[in-house]
């Protein structure tokens, strides 16, 4: 999608993917090759003038070797805070931007201190490699306790406080190279099984409050890390307040409305950024709805066939829980939006 939005722009890309599927592969180059491999990385960097990432789990030693040749941007420095729970969660207190209560768990003794102190429900994360729902448990109560530990033992954790949100939002916000930063408006996220449903955007019910808040947080996190490119940070929302789940250093699954419906999209202001050139209007074009398709792919003769529907596939292999394309609903009017969606999911088992 970065490439897509690259091209008209007169940009020429290159990819780097530890698989020889990679979808990116269809539109560029793929070079394949382990994060370790400095012969295919050097291979890699030849006659390129700036690297990105869409990824966070690139290890940063890999991001610290190129960044010897090139610009990396955002800095292997965002990926290294974002990476690692308990790090991020630190840097967000330092910053003074509220987070769900965490302490950092090394044995299963800490464990049930942590708990005490803590009480239940509490969430036990892996301090690595976790999303989309992964590496994490909840404990409701003494009988959990075990299997949560049984079952993540083996790595660093993180007890975070369990919050009661009343709903999960995002903001993308992008920092150019000058320092400018702009935002998108905030958007309401949809999880099951903790994966990315579905978006709203923007979010209904947004006030401006709430819109000045996650922006200032965003501003924090962005100015604090020199950062350049789309940034993205997601909140539970309690009453009118923001707490920082997670934040992720790249385009996001939650921005992906904006290609159609935004001025300008999420990722061609990241490259935008990336590149030192103006960045472009956020501004919405109306009501967007972005779907997921996750683990089966419906009819796309059906899909297509309802008004309004924009319907990208990533050409994956079908695989259970994994993300093989989005369908982004986009309307002038809310009710339009919402009756369009509402088709969508007669289409799709969306509940
Ligand atoms: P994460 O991988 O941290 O983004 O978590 C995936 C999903 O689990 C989130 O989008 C939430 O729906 C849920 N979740 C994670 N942490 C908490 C928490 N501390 N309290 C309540 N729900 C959570």
């Amino acid at each position: 999608m970065l490439a897509l939005a690259g091209y008209p722009l007169g940009f020429q890309f290159r990819f780097y993917d530890i698989s020889a599927e990679a979808p990116a592969g269809d539109l560029a180059d793929l070079v394949v090759g382990s994060y370790e491999d400095q012969r295919a990385l050097s291979r890699f960097v030849e006659g390129l003038d700036c690297i990105t990432y869409e990824f966070e789990n690139v290890p940063v030693g890999c991001a610290r070797f190129l960044s010897k040749y090139l610009p990396v941007l955002p800095s292997p420095k965002a990926l290294e805070v974002s990476q690692d729970r308990f790090t991020e969660k630190n840097f967000f207190r330092n910053l003074r931007i509220p987070t769900p209560d965490f302490i950092e768990v090394r044995s299963r003794v800490a464990l049930g201190r942590a708990l005490n102190q803590m009480g239940f429900p509490a969430v036990l994360k892996t301090r690595r490699l976790g999303y989309d729902g992964k590496g994490q448990l909840v404990i409701k109560k003494n009988a959990d306790i075990e299997k949560a530990w049984q079952a993540l033992k083996t790595q660093p954790q993180i007890l975070e406080q369990f919050i009661n949100f009343d709903r999960e939002l995002s903001i993308l916000s992008v920092r150019g190279r000058d320092g400018k930063i702009i935002f998108y408006p905030l958007v309401e996220n949809q999880h099951r099984d903790g994966i990315l449903r579905l978006s709203l955007a923007p979010a209904p019910r947004l006030t401006i409050e709430l819109q000045k808040q996650a922006e200032a947080y965003a501003t924090r996190v962005l100015e604090a890390l020199e950062y350049v490119g789309v940034l993205t940070i997601e909140f539970f929302q309690v009453n009118e307040k923001l707490f920082a789940n997670e934040m992720a250093p790249r385009v996001h699954n939650s921005g992906h409305w904006t290609i159609e419906g935004a001025e300008t999209s999420q990722f061609e202001n990241h490259l935008r950024a990336i590149a030192g050139l103006p960045l472009g209007s956020t501004q919405p074009r109306g009501y967007s709805a972005m779907v997921n398709l996750i683990g089966t792919l419906p009819s796309i003769k059906n899909m297509l066939a309802l008004p309004g529907t924009h319907l990208h596939l990533y050409n994956k292999a079908l695989r259970a829980g994994r993300k093989l394309g989005h369908i982004t609903i986009c309307a002038e009017r809310r009710k339009e939006r919402d009756a369009q969606l509402a088709e969508l999911k007669t289409q799709i088992n969306l509940s």
